[in-house]
């Protein structure tokens, strides 16, 4: 199954991921490719594939996103071999922006989305400060961001409100399951107890 994690930035999507792929060991990250410069702390091949423009650009004339954005000024990709490749072997999940959800759920019909939601701007304002990544007018510009983004939560599956980080990333987690209790992805799990329901009989 695929999930899709977005929301405006800085509300918290990489921490609250994170904290599931800690907990879930059979839950995989599908590592985009961007543009941006690699921030302290983070791990080519883990959190990013960096690439330059013009790498970028050949992958996207070959076919190899399943989508791709720019988000505050870079390009930002999800490659089809991350999805396909980490789906088929089990669930995958994406952090990505909300132009991104959208053209996964356009490409991957059952792909599920969460919409991850900051509890105020104060809050967003803060958290976006505490990062210490931005500049005040780029931290301007997501929150303008942030207000357009959290209007369009309706094209999305669940919601989950980043407030208690705990609870939140508790809440992320209970969707996974959840959909992994559906009756669809149960049916295989489901066809050898049927099997050995039938040949018992009424016995
Ligand atoms: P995003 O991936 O959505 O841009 P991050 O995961 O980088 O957001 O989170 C932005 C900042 O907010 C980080 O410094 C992170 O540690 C902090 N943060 C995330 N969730 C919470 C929370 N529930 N409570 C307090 N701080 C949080
Ligand atoms: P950051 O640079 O802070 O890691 O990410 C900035 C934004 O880009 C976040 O909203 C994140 O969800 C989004 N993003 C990360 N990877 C992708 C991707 O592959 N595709 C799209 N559309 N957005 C992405």
């Amino acid at each position: 199954m695929i999930f899709v994690v977005s929301g405006p930035s800085g509300c918290g999507k990489s921490t609250l991921i994170g904290r599931v792929l800690a907990r879930r060991r059979d839950l995989r990250f599908s590592v985009s490719h961007t543009t941006r410069a690699r921030r302290k702390g983070e791990r080519a091949g883990r959190d990013y594939f960096f690439v330059d423009p013009a790498a970028f650009e050949r992958m996207a004339a070959r076919g190899r996103f399943a989508e791709w954005a720019v988000v505050h000024g870079h390009r930002y990709g999800t490659s089809k071999a991350e999805v396909e490749v980490k789906g088929r072997g089990g669930d995958v999940v994406l952090d990505v922006d909300v132009q991104g959800a959208r053209s996964i759920r356009a490409l991957y019909k059952d792909a599920v989305t969460v919409f991850v939601l900051p509890p105020r701007p104060a809050v967003l304002r803060r958290r976006l400060i505490a990062r210490g990544l931005d500049a005040p007018d780029a931290i301007r510009a997501r929150l303008a961001n942030a207000r357009r983004e959290i209007e369009r939560y309706r094209e999305f599956d669940y919601l989950v409100v980043n407030d208690d980080l705990e609870r939140a990333a508790a809440e992320l987690e209970a969707i996974i399951v959840g959909q992994r209790c559906r009756r669809p992805a149960r049916e295989a799990a489901l066809a050898p107890i049927l099997r050995s329901f039938r040949a018992a009989g009424g016995r």
